[in-house]
């Protein structure tokens, strides 16, 4: 629907402070959604209670007010949307389109142990796709899988990468809900995506996978499919995805060595995009020119020496 109100969202797992490319990924979001009228978003995706925590959160929100990146409305945390998700397993529990998975833990562990074996891919292999909850002893743990399309292949149109086609055979039951009845990270997005409205998910690559099982669930809910554009890694100067080695900090890290906000936002807008030869000075410019099909196909490098120039 062409006059759907375009809504983009930056969704970070709040595990470490806003990296490099967290904070392109969040300006990308930010750029297209102003540069169509629409809203940006942020979804701290907090579901991870080990992992997550409130010093990650506060340096995520400040690190984005830093960089100038004000999102509409209020901030959602995820783990505050567990009773949504159940809701929505449900649903596809009663559509026929999941079902309880009663296999145990040493099964599972079997099933790895032949795929190892055999050098096949581990998958889980459906067993209780079709069987009914009844056989299982009374009262015993399950889990809530997925029944994923096993035949044909899936075919995702993506902004930056183009059309990316996957076998069928690739894609396992994978899981919903967890056995004690938490969300998985799959599940969890996919519904907080749908009911924030979000037409476009602008993300790194190495979450390209993920969308062809984020559309089994799309597609069984029968909700609208998002426009994915899955943006290549940037990579260090040596080629290898970046990381702290090189030279790549928190953006409060830049922000403490004096760099103006303004310099690291255009700095990180030249990772990976590009409008023909302009050299874009400022937000109000890059906004009225932003588009998706400008987002580069192959890893950006991250120099520090040219940022610490700036
Ligand atoms: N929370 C995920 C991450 O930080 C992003 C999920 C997504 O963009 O779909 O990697």
């Amino acid at each position: 629907n062409a006059s759907r109100e375009i809504v983009t969202r930056f969704a970070p797992s709040p595990t470490g402070y806003l990296h490099i490319g967290g904070a392109r990924t969040a300006l990308f979001n930010y750029l297209f959604a102003k540069a169509n009228g629409g809203r940006f978003t942020l979804r701290i995706e907090d579901t991870d209670k080990a992992r997550s925590t409130d010093d990650a959160i506060a340096a995520i929100l400040s690190g984005m007010r830093w960089l100038g990146l004000d999102w509409d409305g209020e901030e959602i945390y995820q783990s505050a949307r567990a009773d949504r998700h159940a809701e929505v397993a449900d649903a596809l529990l009663k559509k026929g389109a999941a079902y309880r998975c009663y296999a145990t833990p040493e099964e599972l562990t079997e099933m790895r142990e032949v795929a190892k074996a055999e050098k096949r891919p581990i998958r889980y292999d459906g067993r209780w796709r079709d069987r009914d909850a009844s056989e299982a002893p009374d009262g015993a743990p399950y889990t809530v899988r997925i029944k994923a399309p096993r035949d044909g292949e899936t075919t995702i149109d993506d902004a930056v990468q183009g059309t990316v086609v996957v076998p069928n055979s690739e894609l396992d039951d994978f899981i919903l809900l967890r056995s004690d009845g938490t969300p998985t990270y799959m599940l969890a997005v996919v519904v907080d995506d749908h009911d924030m409205g979000v037409t476009h998910l602008i993300r790194g690559d190495d979450h390209l996978n993920n969308a062809f099982r984020q559309k089994v669930i799309i597609d069984a809910m029968g909700w609208a499919l998002p426009t994915w554009a899955h943006v290549p890694l940037i990579h260090g100067s040596d080629g290898a995805k970046l990381s702290k080695r090189h030279g790549a900090l928190g953006v409060e890290a830049y922000r403490d060595m004096g760099i103006l906000p303004e310099a690291l936002e255009n700095y990180l807008l030249r990772l990976g995009w590009g409008h023909g030869d302009e050299d874009i000075v400022d937000r109000q410019r890059a906004i009225e020119i932003f588009e998706l099909g400008d987002i580069g196909r192959n890893a950006a490098r991250f120099d520090t020496k040219k940022l610490e120039n700036l």
